[in-house]
């Protein structure tokens, strides 16, 4: 059955999640993706059957317009959602939006059989709205291999990056102007003034697709100080997948890059466990960002980022994680600055005055506080009102207006434009501080 694949736009610019770079590649020719800003009466009248993305909660308020502008244009219309914040909260979902079918815990054959039109209830993992089948497949370890990467479904996320202004090393952030400005999703082609590029990563390039995830299920690195995060509720996060976490070694990864360059010429890794990488010996004809999420030192560093045509390592200023925060020495800045050259730099997470007092240079800083605003913490989007009210306000701020009927098009555009201007004026008075109130 041919499909569309839509994918809300609201997360940093011409994201999406990373298992949608694997999970169509046995079905590409009856797939189609599409960006929510792209979603219109004659697109979904041309197809019956939807995937809709719900990655996370600053999604809902965009994902419960998509289901409902899809259920309005195609009363025939079947509609499967997912993603990690779907994992958490479908039975709330299924209540609260006009969704059909969900597939919980890991995907991947149940995806494919949908695809091939077998009946849902005969389906491993689905569920439905009067039905939750056993939970019978189960990611293995050994499938790591198997995973095959295909973006040929998405043509949209190649053309809207080709026209993306790039992230610019030298850029500093202007919190004060950046709300006038909030167009991370300007036109291709249109050159934004660096510091005016709000969710445009300022610096340390993109995350591309595909990327390669080291690890699944809950985190296996979680440790004091994580309490916040999602990754570290191993209980709920076992129960949700019915297993414990997988980690991908050493030769699968090199195995997936070889793959992935003789396909694409960028990509991501994002390590989520101890480091136990080397690739010395090996090199790949990509550019790649590399996030270390957890304890690297920079022998580790040295060996993989060499292997790379181009390479951007993030790694944390912090000795343990942004969560622990010793400060490493200078010393070891220094070992990490010097695997440096002009196709290999690494950079560092770091919160505003730790950053000032170290001896990271400033334009390899990436600011921690962009990534970790209050409301990433588990707790608060835990609580759907909390959800709901923080999703509404970002997409508010995105300027999207595609999925509303025209009075509510126009109304909101106005309200925005004026409610813009009236907060950088107080901002500019010092009467609100709008970094605090949009980050
Ligand atoms: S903060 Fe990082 S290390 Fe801690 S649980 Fe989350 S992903 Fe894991």
């Amino acid at each position: 059955m041919q499909t569309l694949v839509i994918i809300p736009s609201l997360m940093h610019k011409y994201s999406f999640s990373a298992p949608l770079a694997w999970m169509f590649s046995d079905h590409v020719a009856q797939v189609r993706g599409i960006y929510s800003i792209d979603l219109n009466k004659a697109v979904v009248k041309a197809y019956d059957s939807f995937i809709v993305e719900l990655g996370w909660f600053i999604e809902l308020v965009e994902f419960d317009l998509i289901v409902r502008f899809i259920r309005k244009h195609n009363k025939k219309a079947t509609i499967l959602f997912g993603g990690l914040y779907a994992q958490l909260k479908y039975r709330e979902i299924f209540a609260n939006s006009p969704v059909d079918y969900f597939i919980k815990g890991d995907n991947e054959v149940p995806i494919k059989h949908y695809l091939d039109g077998v009946d849902p209830r005969a389906i491993p993992n689905m569920v439905g709205r009067d039905f939750e089948n056993e939970r019978r497949y189960v990611f293995q370890q050994e499938d790591y291999k198997s995973l095959e990467f295909n973006l040929d479904w998405f043509p949209d996320y190649f053309k809207y990056l080709a026209g993306a202004a790039l992230p610019d090393d030298e850029m500093d952030l202007r919190f004060d102007e950046m709300p006038l400005f909030p167009r991370y999703l300007e036109k291709p082609g249109e050159n934004l003034a660096p510091e005016r590029r709000w969710r445009v990563p300022p610096r340390g390039g993109y995350h591309y697709l595909p990327m390669l995830l080291t690890a699944r299920g809950e985190c296996p690195i979680a440790h004091a100080g994580c309490e916040y995060c999602l990754g570290s509720r191993k209980e709920l996060l076992c129960s949700i997948y019915g297993r414990r976490t997988l980690i991908m070694d050493n030769e699968t990864l090199i195995y997936h890059l070889h793959k992935i360059e003789k396909k694409f010429s960028r990509a991501s890794i994002v390590i989520g466990n101890k480091f136990d990488y080397d690739f010395r010996g090996h090199f790949f004809d990509l550019e790649v960002t590399i996030e270390a999420d957890y304890f690297n030192r920079p022998e580790d560093i040295a060996k993989i980022l060499p292997a790379f045509r181009q390479a951007k390592v993030h790694t944390t200023l912090y000795e343990d994680t942004l969560t622990c925060k010793k400060v490493r020495d200078a010393a070891e800045i220094a070992a990490f600055q010097a695997l440096e050259d002009e196709n290999h730099q690494v950079y560092f997470l770091a919160f505003g005055n730790d950053a000032e007092a170290s001896a990271i240079p400033k334009q390899r800083q990436l600011h921690a506080e962009v990534i970790l605003p209050h409301w990433t913490n588990y707790d608060f989007y835990d609580d759907r009102a909390n959800a709901l009210r923080k999703s509404r306000e970002w997409y508010f701020l995105t300027g999207q207006t595609n999925l509303y009927p025209l009075p509510r098009r126009i109304s909101t555009r106005l309200i925005r434009s004026i409610a813009f201007r009236v907060a950088y004026l107080l901002n500019k008075a010092k009467l609100i501080d709008l970094s605090k109130k949009v980050l």
